[in-house]
């Protein structure tokens, strides 16, 4: 192997003055093949995660070629880049001429909806096309997940077996159902119990269906949040899968986000000053930083100095560049605690929703990427044996992921 270059080599190298996002394809890579060797059913990417060509590029030729777009845009961006995708348009809500443009344009067959106006809005804007695979979205709990998502889309127990009787006459192809148990889920079992809900629909309903879609949620690692084994997630689909009354030769579909390449990325951020236990970054809220700082989620930092410091660990608040004072995360990070101004700090696990969250607010966010190969950062895709464990850290009270 050619000489690696770290991080920081490549950073002193471009010299750029704001934040630097740092792109490990090759953790797209193991994961992707993770996926493809142990998930049995098809991966669709939920390309909201994590739109960069560098993942999308990594993930095709990792043998993913199906994807989870959320709007026209996305469907028009995996449309260009690889023209014979399997592109689902899985956004409960979609305006009519995003439904249109997907269709005519992008050759888009598969949509969701959770409602009788969505599926009239998605027969007329496909001129009544019979080739369409309709996937019905159901509410599930979320309270497995560290980010529930089950609010705001998804039919009921009590409406769905109407709505599923509904979309079954009207889709000459396929019917499908899935869910979303709400993003970073920590129990495998929140799957099998949402299979088992969406199940009793089914029968009610009476109808065949043909691909049971299990959503994302498929976790990462991230300090004080270590998830169950991934395989375990696996057995819990298949159980659940099995013990669903659907057609004889019913697809299983997932859709997973975060967990294709939240360890594929991290962030560079510069400390502009030091205030005590208060450090203020050229990185935040706006930025690369979202979950961080709206979230209060803990993320793995570490100090990058070309002679190691060798101070001992201390907590850290961070507070990012923009006027606003929401863009502030109160950690704790643990970085040595001689850490001042001018250092560069590594915060790891933002592969997802990370540079995908970024705005321009107050002229910040111009955001330089940089491929390393290394693979410094703990992974959910390696013997358990290689598996580094991270530090235990106190999280602060306000949004505590709820653990089995
Ligand atoms: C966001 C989203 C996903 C991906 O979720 P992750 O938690 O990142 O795996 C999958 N499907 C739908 C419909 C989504 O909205």
């Amino acid at each position: 192997m050619d000489s690696v270059l770290s991080p920081l080599d490549l950073i002193a190298r471009e010299a750029p003055d704001g934040p630097v996002a740092i792109a490990r394809p090759h953790r797209v890579t193991a994961a992707a093949t993770w996926f493809r060797e142990n998930f049995p059913g098809e991966v669709f990417y939920a390309v909201k995660a994590n739109p960069s060509p560098w993942v999308l590029d990594a993930l095709w030729a990792a043998g993913i070629k199906n994807f989870d777009v959320a709007s026209d845009n996305e469907a028009a961006l995996i449309h260009g880049r690889f023209p014979g995708a399997q592109i689902a348009f899985m956004h409960p809500v979609k305006s009519r001429r995003a439904i249109a443009r997907a269709f005519h344009d992008f050759g888009v067959k598969t949509f969701a909806l959770d409602s009788e106006d969505e599926l009239e809005k998605i027969l007329a804007e496909t001129n009544g096309a019979k080739d369409l695979t309709l996937v019905v979205r159901f509410a599930v709990s979320g309270d497995g997940a560290a980010y529930p998502l089950a609010r705001k889309f998804g039919v009921t127990a009590e409406e769905a077996p109407a709505l599923l009787r509904r979309v079954r006459q009207a889709s000459e192809e396929m019917l499908g159902v899935s869910f979303h148990v709400g993003s970073q889920c920590m129990r495998p079992d929140a799957y099998r119990s949402a299979m088992d809900g969406v199940n009793r629909a089914i029968v009610k309903a009476g109808v065949v269906v043909d691909i049971v879609d299990i959503g994302g949620g498929f976790p990462a690692i991230y300090p004080g949040m270590s998830p169950p084994p991934m395989i375990e997630y696996v057995n819990a689909i298949k159980a659940g899968f099995e013990e669903m009354f659907v057609a004889q030769n019913a697809k299983l579909w997932a859709e997973p986000g975060r967990a294709l390449v939240a360890e594929a990325g991290s962030t560079v951020t510069r400390v502009e000053l030091r205030k005590g236990d208060a450090l203020y970054l050229n990185d935040g809220a706006f930025g690369t930083l979202f979950d961080a700082t709206h979230l209060n989620w803990a993320f793995p930092a570490k100090l990058l100095r070309q002679e190691p410091s060798r101070a001992k660990l201390a907590p850290f608040r961070l507070y990012g560049p923009t006027c606003d004072s929401m863009d502030a995360a109160a950690g704790p990070f643990m970085l040595p605690a001689d850490i001042r101004e001018g250092d560069l700090i590594e915060i790891g696990s933002l592969g997802a929703y990370g540079t995908a969250m970024g705005t321009r607010f107050n002229g910040f966010g111009e955001t330089v990427t940089i491929a390393s190969s290394d693979a410094p950062w703990p992974t959910m895709y390696a013997e358990p044996a290689a598996v580094v464990a991270l530090p235990k850290l106190k999280r602060a009270p306000k949004k505590q992921p709820t653990q089995a």
